[in-house]
């Protein structure tokens, strides 16, 4: 009798550790969030990490502790069950050089992910799969640095997909204050790497993940976990020291467990060795990156002989945000690692020139409407829509 409640304790215990993070039973206790060390204590945390660690074989057992933790955390062990997508993709809208639709996709029953999807126009063969997740910037996925960079993309020869984060944009079945936004965000993530790859003409071994801030936080998680993202970008985000401000970059325990501490440098490298460039600016808390992040990072990447896969760009003058010379900076990298073609977007003097894209009122970027209203089976409210994203 005792050996059947202890074994059913245990039983209820690992569905609460993997239900987690039921809807509002997170334990504040295991959460890191925001400013959670100092910069020194940043600093003194790698270095107490990498004494877990000396090659590959000892940095993939501590990784895979990694990437166990984030899916147990945000509450996706066991994944939800994939289910069918059904798309909408419509109202094209040709510019020059690629064409912009609005879409909507099914990541659980009830629950849509809405996007824009740039694709681009006269290409032979395969392209590029790009995922263009945004920060908390008013606008989303409609301000004018998301809109020039998926079109410049695409003209260079990618399927860009830019998403709303959950309650921002036509996402508003669920506010952006619900605490199990790291879940149904990064679940979303995977399933528009689903989305993206199923369609035609898609490179599902050239899939890439870009985005700054929050939209940072969303690329490194998603590489960490799905193994199908072969480049990443991650911009103005890793930090040794800040762990995301939000409920949704750090309202889940992804970074702590019982016996495991980590940070978002040691998540990012988890990439490791597929190409990825980690964008840095002197006004935020990746100030410190060339000195504590990079050189830490890249560490990991020589492990499996990838030093040369790694970059970072600096830009010690410039503020917190997805600007021109931080798009410049991945549109190059993207061009190395992804095949993309640079020229497409360059000047007669071989400058990169953004003044061919117009920017589209978000009105006809969106793709629900009085004439085209969300589908009724749409749930609404953070309790109703996060019960959606429950395990199988
Ligand atoms: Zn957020």
């Amino acid at each position: 009798m005792l050996r059947y409640i202890k074994s059913a304790f245990s039983v209820c215990f690992m569905l609460a550790l993997s239900g987690g993070v039921a809807y509002g039973q997170i334990d504040p206790s295991q959460l890191c969030k925001g400013k959670y060390w100092t910069e020194e204590q940043g600093k003194e945390k790698l270095q107490e990490f990498a004494k877990s660690y000396h090659d590959k074989a000892s940095w993939e057992t501590r990784k895979e502790k990694i990437r166990q933790n984030i899916l147990l955390g945000a509450g996706l062990t066991p994944m939800p069950e994939k289910t069918p997508l059904n798309p909408i993709v419509r109202d094209k809208k040709v510019m020059d050089g690629y064409t912009v639709e609005n879409v909507a996709f099914e990541s659980r029953p009830g629950f849509w992910v809405t996007g824009n999807l740039y694709r681009p126009l006269k290409v032979k063969g395969k392209v590029p799969g790009i995922l263009c997740p945004h920060g908390h910037w008013e606008d989303g996925r409609f301000r004018d640095d998301m809109q020039l960079r998926c079109a410049a993309m695409a003209k260079m020869g990618a399927v860009v997909f830019a998403y709303d984060m959950v309650g921002f944009g036509e996402s508003t079945q669920s506010d952006h204050k619900n605490p199990l936004l790291v879940k149904m965000q990064t679940w979303n993530s995977i399933r528009a790497v689903d989305f993206i790859t199923s369609l035609k003409g898609v490179d599902e071994k050239r899939i890439a993940v870009t985005g700054a801030s929050g939209g940072g936080t969303q690329s490194f998680l998603l590489a960490a976990v799905d193994n199908r993202i072969a480049v990443s970008a991650p911009v103005v985000m890793v930090a040794a020291h800040f762990f995301g401000g939000c409920v949704c970059e750090s309202g889940m325990p992804i970074h702590k467990a019982p016996g495991l501490q980590t940070n978002n440098v040691e998540i990012a490298a988890c990439a490791a060795p597929r190409p990825m460039i980690i964008v840095s600016d002197g006004d935020d808390w990746t100030r410190n990156t060339p000195d504590v992040e990079y050189p830490y990072i890249k560490h990991i990447y020589s492990f499996y002989k990838a030093d040369d896969r790694v970059e970072n760009v600096h830009l010690a003058n410039e503020e917190h945000d997805y600007g021109i010379s931080k798009r410049l900076a991945v549109y190059h990298f993207f061009a190395k690692h992804l095949g993309l073609h640079l020229k497409k977007v360059e000047d007669k003097n071989g400058k990169i020139d953004e003044s061919f894209i117009q920017i589209i009122p978000k009105e006809k970027l969106s793709v629900f409407n009085n004439e085209h209203p969300r589908p009724a089976n749409a749930a609404t409210g953070n309790e109703a829509v996060a019960a959606l994203f429950t395990g199988k």
